[in-house]
């Protein structure tokens, strides 16, 4: 009989990706997936270290289980990702109905795992007081003591591994450039739980990008921790760099309307990767460029390895090659020591750097990590709020500003959903509709029944710089690229209408 499988993803866009590659894996081997966690013979949850609050919705979800467990005890349960690296025996210790751990650099062995224990374990479960076998596989830090080279590291064939067909109807797609992490910033769990950085091989990478999009993909995001480190060393000493992997990529891969990545490191961006993004077409003029703090003194104890100079410098160097870029960035907010001035800098550098959005996280400790050894969290969590807010006001500002500036403007927006809202009126308006207000959606094709062609809704979409759009148009036009006219900024959103269809979806 088919296995039913519930997998839940906490975290970064690696994760997604890695819950990707393993669903793949284990429905190769006969497993279909399923949304309700009731439903299911294997529960997997895919974990997030980063912050403790990530954490914490997993320790919840697992005592949610322990009962669970004792009603079906056939259900195989399992933590893989980042938690299972880092708190190994702690889950085991805490919740003895947990099964299964798997670290983030050993996923490829993850189908396997789960299929010995469904098949070997089921059976010992079911006797009463059999708690079952527990397996457990990590090993970031072992990767970490050799010099790791991507045709040596076994993690490949599961990147290698995917499964990629025209029915996933997939119009976003992520694909894995470089593995763990080298920066070493005292407050980050990355660098333990994922092990060191190791580049793909190019043309692994050209391959599958060119896979998805004949497959359909529209947009394809290369994801890395530190991407513009990226560099290749070939077999016979050469070396291929960020900038390089980009142009060839978007020139293998003619098909592909766009081309993104995550995340950069503001230190070592050549200006032949700000040439490659200006030049080649297809690729987003989109850049998620963490700073962190605006404050040097901040900097130093975080080990970023730059100041704030040198980024502002970044940004400047950035916005000559292209004008027209778009800069996200994240925060912590609260790191040890930092005083009311620290933080002032920090938010100058957020009002002069206009952003199109930042990420702002109040800083929280994490065991492991240098600065939990280094520093005592002696900002109050009270003060950690306030600056929190204080610097997402002063974003806004900056979301405003530039919202008010794309009005009257044509831009490119990739639909991505459709909000909840319907109108009856017939599209286009300048067709004679009649405008009868928005409702609530009834049925899959629209209200009342109505054709998708007829049914007006609100969509979301993203500009090729990452800025959310909301745009009235017929339903069932996800997935589609389209020329859209932005009408009105309200705050943090924009709103258009739709002029021309710019790529077939
Ligand atoms: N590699 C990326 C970089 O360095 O820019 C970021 C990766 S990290 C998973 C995502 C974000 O989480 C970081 O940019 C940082 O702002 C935040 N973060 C990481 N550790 C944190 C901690 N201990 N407390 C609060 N935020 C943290
Ligand atoms: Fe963590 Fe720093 Fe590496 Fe980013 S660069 S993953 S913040 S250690």
């Amino acid at each position: 009989m088919t296995k039913k499988l519930y997998l839940e993803t906490f975290g970064c866009q690696m994760n997604v990706l890695d819950s990707e590659l393993v669903l793949g894996q284990l429905r190769a081997q006969g497993y279909e997936s399923v949304e309700e966690r009731e439903e299911a013979d294997v529960v997997i949850y895919n974990t997030c270290s980063v912050r403790e609050h990530a954490e914490q919705k997993v320790w919840s979800r697992l005592g949610e289980m322990r009962d669970w467990k004792k009603t079906r005890p056939g259900t195989v349960i399992g933590v893989i990702g980042c938690m299972a690296e880092r708190d190994g025996k702690d889950i085991f210790r805490k919740f003895p109905h947990v099964d299964l751990l798997c670290g983030p650099g050993e996923l490829d062995k993850l189908a396997g795992m789960v299929h010995n224990l469904v098949v070997t374990g089921t059976e010992a479960r079911r006797h009463e007081g059999t708690k079952g076998r527990q397996v457990a596989l990590m090993g970031a830090n072992m990767r970490r003591s050799s010099t790791l080279a991507a045709a040596e590291d076994h993690l490949e064939l599961l990147d290698l591994s995917r499964s990629i067909s025209a029915e996933d109807n997939l119009a976003q797609a992520y694909v894995r450039i470089t593995r763990g992490c080298n920066k070493f910033c005292t407050y980050c769990v990355v660098p333990y739980t994922r092990g060191p950085e190791v580049h793909r091989p190019p043309q692994n990478i050209i391959d599958e990008v060119k896979r998805l999009s004949d497959a359909g993909a529209l947009e394809v995001t290369l994801l890395g921790q530190t991407i513009n480190h990226y560099a290749f060393k070939h077999g016979d000493g050469r070396v291929t760099t960020f900038a390089e992997l980009l142009y060839q990529i978007h020139e293998a891969v003619p098909g592909l309307p766009r081309l993104r990545f995550v995340t950069s490191f503001p230190r070592d961006f050549t200006n032949e990767a700000l040439m490659v993004m200006r030049d080649c077409q297809r690729i987003c003029r989109y850049l998620h460029v963490p700073a962190q703090s605006g404050s040097d003194r901040i900097l130093k104890a975080m080990n970023r390895g730059y100041t704030a100079q040198e980024y502002y410098d970044f940004v400047g160097r950035a916005r000559e090659y292209m004008p027209d870029v778009s800069i996200a960035s994240d925060f912590i907010v609260g790191f040890p020591t930092e005083t009311q001035d620290d933080f002032d800098q920090t938010a100058e550098m957020v009002r002069r750097c206009r952003f199109k959005n930042s990420f702002i996280f109040k800083y929280s400790p994490r065991p492991g990590t240098v600065a939990i050894e280094r520093f005592e969290d002696d900002v109050p969590e009270e003060t950690k709020r306030r600056w929190n807010n204080e610097l997402l006001a002063v974003q806004q500002e900056a979301c405003v500003r530039n919202n008010r500036e794309m009005v009257g403007k044509v831009v490119e927006v990739m639909i991505e959903g459709e909000t909840k809202l319907v109108s009856k009126k017939a599209y286009p308006a300048s067709a004679g509709g009649v405008e009868l207000g928005w409702e609530k959606r009834g049925g899959e094709n629209g209200s009342d029944g109505a054709s998708p062609a007829t049914v007006v809704t609100q969509l979301i979409g993203r500009t090729r710089g990452d800025q959310v759009v909301a745009i009235d148009a017929p339903m069932g036009m996800r997935g589609r690229i389209v020329d859209v006219e932005i009408t009105e900024a309200k705050n943090l959103t924009l709103f258009g209408k739709l002029v021309m269809s710019a790529v077939a979806g």
